[in-house]
């Protein structure tokens, strides 16, 4: 059988990715399976052998990996890398078998809230009126009623169409992004965070990054490897074609 995603669990010390044999050194990190054993991989590693994962509701971390690129082309030593996946190093890299919890049905709209209101702090536009309402709605009866949930989904809908930045696909993006600045700025002495707090600061006023912002925070990343094996490289075209609305945009800059 082959690899499939587990869940997202803290790593035990001395965890390493089973197929490159890297140290991964962060406090949480991904859990693989076969169906007989589990094992753990980096974020590049999980994404080259395994593909993109399906995304549980607001699994902040398994999001994350949407804008992570397969493979590490950054990386000094990407022989093992190409290994078929059983045949990699396997030392230390297996955990005890656990019963796979089953990934639970994805609601869109109520995805779409969830994300918008319990994963994205910070965003500017992150909260409007009436999505406001429909959230509290939500909290408050566990579902929407039928006018709301048709708006949330035609919203959803337009965004899709028009590709703006508050597509479904591009909400998940920015809280990859969020979630891959943040856990840099932790591995970051406070006196050397400028520029990733310059870029998460733009991340959350404008819904969307650069290539070439993206390119540097890659740079960036690999600094950060030296001391956090398994701080991925990160793609840089996951906002390639997004539509900023001009009411997002500097007035400078508008047309
Ligand atoms: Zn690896």
């Amino acid at each position: 059988m082959s690899w499939h995603y587990s869940r997202v669990d803290h790593l035990e010390p001395k965890a390493t990715c089973i197929f490159c044999g890297r140290a991964l050194k962060s406090l949480k990190g991904i859990v693989i399976s076969d169906g007989a054993q589990e094992a753990y991989a980096g974020p590049n590693c999980a994404k080259k052998h395994l593909g993109p994962p399906e995304e549980r509701l607001l699994d902040v971390a398994r999001l994350a990996l949407l804008v992570v690129s397969p493979g590490d082309p950054d990386s000094l030593t990407p022989a093992p890398d190409d290994l078929p996946p059983h045949s990699g190093p396997k030392t230390g890299a297996q955990v005890a078998k656990v019963t796979a919890v089953p990934v639970p049905g994805i609601d869109p709209v109520i995805q779409y809230l969830r994300l918008r209101y319990e994963a994205m702090s910070g965003f500017r536009f992150q909260k409007s009126v009436w999505l406001t309402e429909a959230y509290s709605a939500f909290q408050a009866d566990g579902e929407l009623d039928e006018f709301v949930r048709k708006r949330i989904a035609g919203t959803i809908r337009n965004a899709a169409e028009q590709k703006t930045v508050f597509s479904m696909r591009n909400i998940k993006h920015c809280i990859g992004f969020d979630h891959w600045l943040r856990e840099a700025i932790t591995h970051t002495h406070p006196d050397r965070r400028e520029f990733l707090e310059a870029m998460i600061a733009k991340l959350h006023n404008r819904w969307c990054l650069t290539s070439g912002q993206i390119a540097g925070i890659n740079s960036w990343g690999q600094g950060l490897r030296k001391r956090i094996d398994d701080f991925p490289h990160l793609d840089v075209t996951s906002f390639e074609g997004v539509v900023v609305p001009d009411f997002m945009l500097p007035k400078s800059k508008k047309i």
